[in-house]
């Protein structure tokens, strides 16, 4: 009963600000939110790490998405050796996840990910990609994938940031280049933007930049752990999503 409430009341304070007039931007993680792309991240880590002698299961892969590589392979030689990696067993450590990412089947877009674009496009509201990858082909992809809904100055990728998630600086960079596409001469208010997340990090990010995240739950990882990083609501999909944006 309590839990049929509490979830009647997130549901209620999603709609409240989706149908906000105030509300004027969506930020867009990528892999998990856009792309059905982490398990393949999940297989090509687990590998790779297991090929340098480290240990690192699909499920750890899901709780550090969104950290760099570089912060990620510290986190387990730390663990399995007691120290930081070398940059040369982190350059090693990554070319190995991205060959064994390249071997792997082709990455599809996400079920239901066009139709959140497209009801978010049809409500007028801008739609910016906050993402911690740092692919050369990034708007190439996103362009086949989902034509004419993102643009160059919407983006925010590894490259424009010093600090990832779960630092905020993605997530306010995105209010800010939202704010120069406006026309304004601040960032947009963290009040007028919502955060599409799929992962605990990302959602600690979002909510560190002071921002309404709606998690998706595309991956293995219990809806608690994705509140416990500071959710607003868990839906379990985009479909769902799309679903209360008609
Ligand atoms: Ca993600």
């Amino acid at each position: 009963m309590i839990r049929i409430m509490m979830e009647y009341n997130l549901e209620e304070k999603l709609n409240e600000k989706l149908n906000s007039t105030a509300l004027k931007a969506v930020l867009f993680d990528m892999d998990g939110v856009l792309f059905d792309s982490m398990k393949n991240h999940a297989e090509a880590w687990a590998k790779a790490m297991e090929q340098h002698g480290l240990s690192m299961t699909r499920k750890e892969v899901y709780m550090n998405e969104g950290r760099t590589g570089e912060g990620t392979i510290d986190i387990f030689t730390q663990r399995d050796w007691g120290r930081d990696a070398t940059e040369q067993e982190i350059l090693a450590i990554y070319k190995t996840k991205s060959d064994i990412f390249n071997t792997l089947p082709t990455v599809l877009p996400m079920q239901g990910a066009a139709e959140v674009l497209d009801n978010v496009r049809k409500r007028g509201l801008m739609r910016i990609l906050v993402t911690g990858s740092g692919q050369v082909s990034l708007l190439e992809r996103l362009e086949n994938a989902y034509p004419g809904h993102f643009k160059e100055e919407l983006m925010v990728t590894a490259f424009d940031v010093k600090h990832g998630k779960p630092y905020p600086e993605p997530y306010l960079m995105g209010l800010e280049k939202a704010g120069r596409a406006l026309g304004l001469t601040t960032p947009l208010p963290a009040s007028q933007a919502v955060v599409v997340e799929n992962a605990p990090l990302g959602i600690q990010a979002a909510k560190a930049a002071g921002i309404f995240c709606i998690a998706v739950n595309t991956g293995p990882l219990e809806d608690q752990i994705l509140y416990d990083a500071g959710a607003d609501i868990v839906l379990p999909g985009m479909a769902e999503l799309a679903e209360k944006l008609k």
